[in-house]
């Protein structure tokens, strides 16, 4: 996958943002995956379009409930800013330029990052005549839009990709590991981050490389270069939209998308919690290498039994991930913090693991011995060989005689022998089922 962009919508009420949005992700875009709970009130969508992956947010549908007007378009063009590559000012041709859209134009001109300017509502010719005018608010040429009809999105992301030129994929061969820390507000990720950062055989590096990577923190330790995504939004707090809930979400999901390898922080004085399923959810659809890490271990009375107890927990709420090694620690009194790193290293080097034809259609013989492959109705379904595609996660192909014979139970199946043979600890495995007649 190339590098994602991202476009954030901004405009004041009722100019159209979110019928932009859904005509983008429901027309345009095809959405990668779609994880309960972060399509419901979708404000942000990850999807391709022409090949490139694209991130849209909605700007209008964070809602900040107690701010006054002024405060909720400041915070939202603020979050554009921040988040975006390309901004889009949406703007009414109906209403002309009004008080507010030479506001949020003023707002923009703080960032040296590209705005283009779109009219909406030009639903028909005399309208998109009158497009013009908007050239008043400095934004170059103004592009006509109907969200009510669908028409000029195109014209819209073909500009927004001539401005951001194409940048070479995340290859397995870099060798710097990107991890995050991933969890709700005060589970403890900032502690976690000085904690680890604060380690004796971590050396800190000095300057951040280009613009876009600035929130983010580089070390090396014995030689190895790691990365943690968005350490700024972790370190530096006190904007007042990183409390809501659904900014709170997008970021997490933004910072997956950026990492290879995500560790979800879980409070243990607090427990699971449904967010911390969603985000897990998505680091997982995502094909990210992931680790648990349960913080302020310190802040619990414990028996000999509490760490089972709480890892029996974790597994019946975190199924879908039970390839995810866990880990009890505190940021306080730097209990096992020091693991991190080398478990880390380990999740990543499982995650780009390649593993020869050869080797692994041993496997699949010895795998075929234990369980023979099902029939049904008279006809057995066989499996020729195996071979692994990609990885990051790794991905497997099953070239079998006929796919209704296939069922997910026994893909798992092999997916589980793999993981027995090799070492895919912290990362999940796609398999995949292909006719070969
Ligand atoms: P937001 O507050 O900026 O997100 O605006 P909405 O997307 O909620 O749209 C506000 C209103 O404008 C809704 O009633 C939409 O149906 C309407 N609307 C959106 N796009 C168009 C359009 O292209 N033409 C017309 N005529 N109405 C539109
Ligand atoms: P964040 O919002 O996830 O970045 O959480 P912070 O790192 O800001 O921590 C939130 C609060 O939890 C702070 O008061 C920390 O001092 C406290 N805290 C963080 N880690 C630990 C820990 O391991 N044990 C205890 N007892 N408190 C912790």
């Amino acid at each position: 996958m190339s590098q994602a962009i991202t476009i954030a919508i901004v405009g004041r009420p009722n100019v159209g943002k979110s019928t932009i949005f859904n005509r983008i992700v429901g027309d345009r875009i095809s959405i990668v995956e779609d994880i309960p709970g972060v399509t419901r009130d979708r404000i942000y969508a990850r999807g391709e379009w022409l090949g490139r992956t694209l991130n849209v947010i909605d700007t209008g549908g964070l809602e900040f409930n107690q701010a006054d007007f002024m405060t909720q378009i400041h915070m939202q063009a603020e979050i554009a800013m921040d988040e975006a590559d390309v901004i889009i000012m949406l703007t009414d041709v109906r209403d002309g330029i009004t008080k507010t859209d030479e506001m949020i134009v003023k707002m923009l001109r703080k960032t040296k990052k590209p705005v283009i300017l779109a009219v909406n509502k030009a639903d028909n010719p005399e309208q998109r005549a009158e497009i013009y005018d908007f050239y008043r608010l400095g934004l170059g040429d103004p592009y006509p839009l109907s969200g009510a009809h669908g028409l000029g999105i195109g014209d819209v992301l073909e500009h927004v990709f001539q401005l951001v030129p194409r940048e070479p994929d995340m290859a397995d061969d870099d060798e710097t590991i990107t991890f995050s820390l991933i969890g709700r507000p005060n589970v403890g990720k900032s502690s976690l981050v000085n904690t680890i950062l604060g380690e004796e055989r971590v050396i800190v590096s000095q300057v951040a490389g280009t613009t876009r990577d600035a929130i983010d923190t580089e070390f090396v330790i014995d030689e190895q270069p790691f990365r943690i995504i968005d350490t700024a939004g972790i370190r530096k707090k006190g904007k007042v939209y990183e409390k809501t809930e659904k900014y709170a979400v997008m970021r997490a999901m933004r910072a997956i998308e950026r990492s290879q390898v995500a560790l979800i922080v879980i409070n243990a004085e607090e427990g699971i919690q449904e967010q911390d399923k969603t985000i897990a959810g998505y680091a997982h659809e995502e094909g990210k290498a992931i680790i648990i890490v349960v913080n302020k271990w310190d802040a619990l009375k414990k028996d000999n039994q509490t760490m089972k107890e709480f890892e029996k927990d974790i597994r019946y709420h975190f199924q879908f991930i039970d390839y995810a090694p866990i880990v009890f620690v505190s940021a306080k009194t730097k209990q096992r913090v020091h693991q991190l790193p080398d478990l880390i290293q380990r999740v990543s080097d499982n995650h780009k693991r390649r593993v020869q034809s050869s080797v692994l259609n041993e496997v699949l013989n010895q795998a075929v011995l234990i369980n023979p492959a099902p029939s049904d109705k008279g006809r057995k379904l066989r499996v020729y060989y195996l071979t692994q595609v990609s990885t990051m996660p790794p991905t497997f192909v099953a070239f079998i005689n006929d796919k209704e014979l296939m069922h997910f139970s026994y893909e798992r199946f092999l997916s589980n022998q793999i993981r027995e043979a090799f070492d895919f600890v912290g990362t999940p495995i796609h398999m995949i089922s292909r006719e070969r007649k």
